[in-house]
């Protein structure tokens, strides 16, 4: 069995969403994960944020704004009374839910009651339209197998048993819809999977039915070897490792949400990324192993904070680190990247919520120097230590631009910069120019 999931863009008006119809209706047997049409999940947040701040005005002129939207996206999808109806019934629940909402004290757990709707409108209107066309297809609500646990981790046990049962219960035609991104908390409350979720819904699906392919379907030909909306002439990869796929996910290309590798990795199922817009084009297929290249892609990630902390403790001490890293546990900050020297380590972190307590803290360990809005320019390739000649070919490409930190040997296959985030467009123009254009 395959997943497909697609993204908000290739479900985002009716004419995509038959398009997406065309390509799901063959006999075999898949399940199908859809995103909220593009733009929705902005809109409900936004709706949320309203209702939140009691702005009901506001709230209640966004709500009509999307009834009004969705009104023609059902003229525009169905052609039979039948299903224009039931659609207009399903979408008539949504809204008279959102309008109720108005009038009420918000409670943060409403929140995700708001977001979850976008999914849920998007696979009601992708399950009536395939039943129109005539494709038998079954509606697995996600908010029945998908869930996360005290931590916000899945719960792998749970969603496999439930997704089984599920399946089995219904007796599901070979086709089967589903919501991505949404999901239960561990009490049983309505939840997601955080923004962008729905590329991580198809592969925890993948992984609790034990698909034998991820496809992730969105509106370009799979990962390319730099950012296609900053530099011209990207050229798609075709094969990647579940390690480089990780690695360009978290570090900026935007296609794939970083936590999907991990499940598809564990149980070893290869994720290809397709184009919606452009589906005879083979795409990016992820797997265990892929062709090594000297360098094969770039990504950059911003909002990145340096943090460089100099003490003269840290000469010839141990514990030193520990203590470091130790505060930003306790402040649940993950990093990113670290460097040190025998007096100093300099480490970065993308989250900034508790940056000032970090930061209070860390002054009693030296003198810190505190640099925002940095970027990390990561690149995936061949950089195990007798390559020494595409490092060489890499810090040639990049002459010119100011390197705050160079982080490498962590693992063979790739090697990070960080620079200001002034200097990013420059950095990705010259290596796609010097190095990835020209190999
Ligand atoms: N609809 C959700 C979002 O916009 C999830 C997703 O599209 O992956 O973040
Ligand atoms: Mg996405």
């Amino acid at each position: 069995m395959k997943v497909m999931k697609f993204g908000g863009t290739s479900v985002g008006s009716a004419s995509r969403i038959c398009n997406v119809g065309e390509l799901i209706k063959d006999s075999e047997p898949k399940v199908v994960v859809l995103s909220a049409m593009s733009g929705t999940t902005n809109t409900l947040v936004k709706i949320s944020d309203s209702l939140y701040k009691g702005k009901r005005d506001e709230a209640l002129a966004v709500i009509e704004e999307l009834d009004a939207k969705y009104a023609g996206v059902i003229a525009d999808l169905f052609a039979t009374d039948e299903y224009r109806i039931k659609a207009s019934e399903y979408v008539l629940g949504v809204m008279a839910l959102l309008r109720s909402m108005v009038n009420e004290p918000f409670y943060t757990l409403q929140e995700k009651i708001v977001l979850a709707q976008g999914e849920l409108m998007s696979t009601h209107f992708m399950h009536y339209h395939l039943l129109e066309i005539g494709v038998p297809n079954t509606l697995i609500p996600a908010l029945d197998f998908m869930r996360v646990d005290k931590d916000g981790e899945p719960d792998y046990f749970y969603i496999r048993h439930n997704l089984a049962r599920e399946i089995e219960l219904r007796k599901a035609e070979d086709l089967i819809i589903t919501q991505g991104f949404i999901c239960r908390n561990n009490n049983g409350d309505v939840d997601n999977l955080k923004r962008g979720g729905s590329d991580y819904s198809a592969a925890l699906i993948g992984q609790a039915i034990k698909a034998d392919e991820i496809q992730i379907w969105t509106d370009i030909d799979g990962f390319h070897n730099n950012d296609p909306r900053i530099v011209e002439h990207t050229k798609a990869i075709r094969k990647l490792s579940f390690d480089e796929a990780a690695e360009l996910a978290y570090f900026g290309a935007k296609i794939l949400h970083p936590s999907t590798v991990s499940p598809a990795k564990m149980a070893n199922i290869p994720v290809r990324l397709k184009n919606t817009m452009n589906p005879n084009d083979e795409g990016t297929l992820i797997t265990h192993d892929s062709p090594v290249q000297s360098v094969k892609a770039v990504a950059a990630k911003d909002g990145i904070t340096a943090i460089r902390i100099v003490s003269t403790n840290m000469l010839l001490a141990y514990g030193f680190l520990r203590k470091v890293f130790e505060i930003f546990e306790k402040w649940k900050t993950p990093i990113d990247m670290i460097a040190t020297s025998e007096v100093s380590v300099s480490l970065t972190i993308d989250d900034t919520t508790h940056l000032e307590q970090i930061t209070e803290e860390l002054r009693k360990y030296g003198t810190m120097e505190v640099d925002q809005d940095m970027t990390i320019i990561c690149l995936v390739g061949d950089f195990t230590s007798n390559q020494s000649a595409n490092i060489a070919k890499v810090m040639n490409a990049m002459v010119g631009i100011p390197i705050r930190m160079i982080s490498y040997g962590g693992i063979d296959h790739n090697i990070s910069f960080l620079v200001k985030s002034s200097e990013k467009i420059q950095a990705l123009t010259l290596l796609n120019n010097n190095l990835l254009n020209v190999q």
